[in-house]
């Protein structure tokens, strides 16, 4: 153990003494003596650090020369060299030659693929976390140069306030200068999606969260139950694997999109897609942001962002990364679904009865013209009626909420009312009045 430090730090007096005192006035002698004792340690980790970090870039150096070599004809007959190099070098590391031959590997790739990140370690701008990080991140790209380009891009912006912003940018330069294969790499992970249960102890399994193993066992039964009823399921008609229409059945239960009655819980969920505008407009391939997750392909971005039905809530961003618009939330929450479906338990299209639970909601006035996403701006329309009132020249109103006021193309009137939980009425009521003024209407 060091020096132990001096005694001026366990008084409690002196330290309230510090806090006492003006900004001006001049700092006790013995505050300046644990100051500069302070100072000194610091000096010495940092110089200590810096040194670690010269010394890992000479063992890479020195791994990759390895990794590298080439015995002299005859040498190797057995054509064991690889391996016994492993074998000598786990040795001198007191590691698995398993360990030894990732070690080779990785300081092979970084001097090969990423000198500038060597470079950043051995002058203490990188940590060895950080250099993994990178060669991580840019494993995936073929090209020699383009790893070596996305490594400059990254450095040109030095090693980040900490480790986690240091592999994200690493992972959104990949992106940047690849897009193409960012959204290539993306498509063929998105066709491995699957969902699993894993046994654990105690009565436990995983099923992508902790649960107790009966209610995961339960979880992958309804979601089997659920993706066998998908006629695809049974056909495979639209080309996708029974894991993918599993992990595609979970997504959808979870967020109310099996056709099912009962509250359509993720709807609500505020969840944000960060687009820069010039990919929105696909314009460039700049990576867009999940918030909670990190970069994404320009692509994908996109796609959820202009997605119908996105549930996302979507953010435009400047070059700059600044935002400039805040998405309004197009798509109602839980609570007011359940509003507009319990007051108007009907499609209000004028004498359909079709229930609302199996209704869309419209905007009576629509999103685009301005309609606000709010209860007194919203009713059901059953599929069909839906398609009518957009495209049929019908012309509806909701001048109190659930009331709807309808006229026809050929200019018939009728007013639909919100249900009466007195008289279990739901009532479609025709005006006669066809062809007349009528301002209130
Ligand atoms: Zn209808």
């Amino acid at each position: 153990m060091a020096a132990s430090a001096p005694s001026a730090v366990l008084d409690p007096t002196s330290l309230s003494s510090v806090s006492d005192a003006g900004g001006e006035e001049e700092m006790p002698a013995e505050h300046q003596v644990f100051e500069g004792w302070l100072k000194e340690r610091l000096d010495r980790l940092g110089v200590a650090v810096a040194g670690i970090a010269v010394a890992q870039a000479e063992a890479i150096r020195v791994q990759a020369e390895l990794a590298a070599a080439r015995p002299p004809a005859g040498y190797d007959r057995l054509d064991l060299f690889d391996s016994a190099v492993a074998g000598e070098v786990a040795g001198v590391m007191r590691i698995s030659t398993g360990s030894a031959e990732w070690h080779l590997d990785f300081a092979d790739q970084v001097c090969r693929r990423l000198p500038a990140g060597l470079g950043a370690l051995a002058a203490g701008v990188l940590d060895l976390p950080r250099l993994k990080a990178l060669e991580h991140a840019t494993a995936v790209l073929d090209d020699a140069d383009l790893a070596g380009r996305v490594a400059e891009h990254v450095l040109a912006k030095g090693p980040r306030a900490h480790r986690a912003a240091f592999t994200a940018a690493c992972r959104r330069a990949v992106i940047r200068l690849d897009p193409e294969g960012a959204a290539k790499r993306r498509e063929e992970r998105c066709r491995e999606r699957r969902v699993w249960v894993a046994p654990e102890e105690d009565g436990m399994a995983v099923l992508g969260a902790f649960l107790a193993a009966e209610d995961a066992l339960a979880c992958r039964a309804r979601i089997d139950e659920v993706a066998d009823r998908n006629p695809a399921g049974k056909e495979k008609a639209d080309g996708r694997s029974r894991d993918e229409i599993r992990a595609d059945t979970l997504v959808d239960l979870i967020m109310g999109r099996c056709g099912q009655p009962g509250p359509v819980g993720a709807l609500g969920a505020d969840v944000q897609v960060i687009v820069p505008i010039g990919t929105l407009l696909g314009l460039d391939g700049e990576p867009g942001e999940l918030a909670g997750y990190g970069p994404i392909p320009a692509a994908v971005a996109r796609e959820i962002a202009l997605r119908p039905g996105s549930t996302w809530r979507r953010m435009l961003t400047d070059p700059r990364g600044h935002l400039v618009e805040l998405g309004e939330r197009r798509y109602p929450s839980p609570a007011q679904r359940r509003h507009a479906q319990a007051r108007n338990p009907c499609c209000v299209f004028p004498h359909c009865t079709r229930r609302a639970w199996r209704c869309e909601l419209d905007h009576t006035r629509p999103y685009a013209s301005g309609g606000k996403t709010l209860v007194e701006n919203l009713g059901p329309l059953c599929k069909r009626h839906h398609r009518v009132r957009h495209h049929g020249r019908w012309r509806v109103t909701q001048p109190r909420p659930g009331v709807f006021r309808w006229t026809s193309p050929t200019g018939r009137r009728s007013e639909v009312r919100p249900h009466s939980y007195l008289d279990r009425d739901c009532a479609t009521v025709d005006r006669a009045d066809r062809g007349e003024s009528d301002r209130s209407w």
